[in-house]
């Protein structure tokens, strides 16, 4: 600014300069011109007298001057001239201030030569006998004065020019100094260094309080939006028309896991995954998506919605759905309804098949009570079997109808190998229980299932003469059950799969001792139910051990 404040008074300044010198020279020309013929008319007139005395004679007396004096008759010829012979003159009488001296007494007139360099000023006065006396001066032109002047007049412009710097600057730097000084995140009226800069001033501090007021508006609005999303378990994704990220929460962070920032970058350099960036690119084209898409061991599904603006498209929303549980849930429930449906066709199939034969009169009436402990043994399968999928599903559902109570372990597991006495005497299997009392928070149906079914399963996998042995021991924070066979025991490729719905390690031989199939997984779905672990230790061939582990104190 003080660069084009010094530039104006620059200008202005020399602009002045230079239009004042000419009007000097344009205006000074004419008055000393004026001057000159004011004195040449005094000087006639201080010579007529002279003359009209003396005649020619007084001319010639006169010493040489610089002024040219010239006598003419009354009929124009020439009588004298100071500087030529006079009879080498041609008349004067058409000269015109010789007309006007002679018309009305005095004459004037002026003639530039021919190089216009010089005027000539010529004043004329009529002597009494008729005679004219002119006087004539010769002077340098306004244009020749002018160039005659150039040097000293550009010395002079020089020196004006650079008083004309030195102040142009000094000026320049203190107009804007004050106004550099101006605070204009705090601007004030008071501040003002000149009345015309108040308005300007007034409505800066005004527009500086309306944007710090939208500004904490924005601010807000920004930290209600990230406390809203950041709190969300979906992936949030706002996008410009390009797929350049512009917002997102920490679960989209979470869900795409990229190598960068998302902040400023396009969500193709982000993710190579093909499903995402084919589900990107429709919404692109204006589609709303909705897919599924495997995102480092999850399965997400993908929302994306593009967002337009009077009908161009600006942007695209997308949402990230962690639906893994979900899918695995459903995969689990596709599979445990297959073989829901298979384990209940089997015996299913079988009473039906024994009842046809029955119906068709085909049995010997002596086989009958062995065909009808058939169908018994198939119905006690399947009534068992519905028992261990109500079960299954309600600790599935977490819709156990019971309340939990304080629960005797060694007392809950006397009772069950009191049950177990005459399958463990028929199987030639020993039962033991030993170590003292715990009591946990329990629900004494689903704990007398898990219970009962580790103990069966430890005699039904055991070898005649082999052993059972039930221990509950307790510490300050936990009460540890334990049933240890010695039993066939279970292989180590076998050991992570036996709590899986249906898993059996030997299909046929577990069928045939009457298994379900789901009795570990009722244990594995009500130990978490009781909050509790359950550890499996099993050497092949010399026995199974199985512990579960409960917390002393949690509230179920
Ligand atoms: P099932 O009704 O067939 O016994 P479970 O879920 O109780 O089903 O057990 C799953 C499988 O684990 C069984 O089929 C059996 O092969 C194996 N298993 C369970 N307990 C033992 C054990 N104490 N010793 C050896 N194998 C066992």
């Amino acid at each position: 600014m003080s660069k084009r404040i010094f530039q104006a008074m620059m200008a202005v300044t020399l602009t002045t300069l230079v239009v004042c010198m000419v009007l000097f020279v344009a205006i000074l020309f004419p008055y000393f011109e004026t001057q000159l013929s004011n004195e040449l008319m005094n000087e006639l007139a201080y010579l007529v007298p002279n003359v009209e005395q003396e005649g020619v004679g007084y001319l010639e007396q006169l010493p040489q001057g610089q002024n040219r004096l010239t006598l003419i008759d009354a009929d124009g010829t020439v009588l004298f001239d100071s500087k030529s012979d006079p009879a080498r003159m041609e008349n004067h009488a058409d000269r015109q201030e010789v007309q006007q001296a002679m018309a009305s007494g005095t004459g004037q007139s002026s003639r530039y030569s021919e190089t216009l360099a010089k005027k000539t000023i010529n004043c004329a006065m009529r002597l009494s006998d008729g005679q004219v006396l002119r006087i004539s001066s010769t002077q340098y032109s306004s244009m020749a004065l002018l160039v005659s002047l150039t040097q000293p007049l550009f010395l002079v412009l020089i020196f004006a020019a650079l008083i004309a710097v030195t102040i142009a600057y000094k000026l320049s730097q203190r107009l804007t100094k004050p106004l550099n000084e101006i605070d204009l995140e705090h601007p004030h009226v008071n501040q003002a260094p000149y009345e015309e800069l108040k308005p300007l001033l007034r409505r800066l501090h005004h527009q500086n309080h309306q944007i710090k007021e939208q500004i904490q508006q924005l601010q807000a609005q920004k930290r209600q939006f990230t406390a809203i999303t950041d709190n969300m378990r979906e992936g949030f994704l706002v996008l410009d028309a390009d797929g350049l990220v512009l917002s997102y929460n920490s679960s989209a962070t979470r869900l795409l896991q990229p190598e960068k920032p998302l902040d400023g970058h396009n969500i193709r350099d982000l993710t190579d995954q093909p499903d995402f960036l084919e589900g990107l690119r429709s919404a692109q084209e204006g589609e709303h998506v909705e897919c599924l898409v495997p995102l480092h061991g999850r399965v997400c599904q993908l929302l994306a919605n593009p967002v337009y603006q009077e009908s161009t498209l600006t942007g695209i929303v997308l949402v990230l759905l962690d639906v893994t549980e979900q899918q695995q849930r459903e995969g689990l429930r596709r599979e445990f309804s297959a073989n829901v449906s298979h384990e209940l066709k089997t015996p299913l199939t079988s009473i039906a098949g024994i009842a046809e034969i029955m119906k068709n009169g085909m049995i010997d009436p002596a086989d009958v009570p062995h065909f009808a402990g058939k169908i018994y043994d198939e119905s006690q399968r399947l009534i068992q079997l519905v028992r261990d999928i109500i079960r299954i599903s309600q600790l599935d559902e977490n819709n156990v109808p019971d309340t939990p109570v304080p629960v005797e372990l060694k007392e809950c597991a006397a009772r069950t190998l009191a049950r177990l006495e005459s399958a463990a005497e028929a199987a030639h299997v020993t039962l033991r229980l030993e170590g003292g009392e715990a009591t946990i928070q329990a629900v004494p149906a689903i704990l007398n299932e898990m219970v009962y079914n580790l103990c069966e399963n430890a005699v039904k996998y055991n070898r005649p003469g082999g052993s059972v042995t039930v221990t509950v021991r307790s510490d300050a924070s936990h009460a540890i059950l334990q049933v240890a066979d010695t039993g066939i025991g279970i292989a180590p490729e076998h050991q992570s799969r036996v709590f899986e719905r249906f898993y059996r390690v030997d299909k046929s031989h577990s069928k045939e001792i009457g298994g379900t199939g789901l009795g570990l997984s009722i244990v594995k779905h009500g130990a978490a139910f009781h909050h509790a672990q359950v550890e499996l230790e099993s050497a092949l061939g010399k026995g199974t051990t199985i512990r579960l582990i409960f917390p002393k104190h949690a509230a179920l």
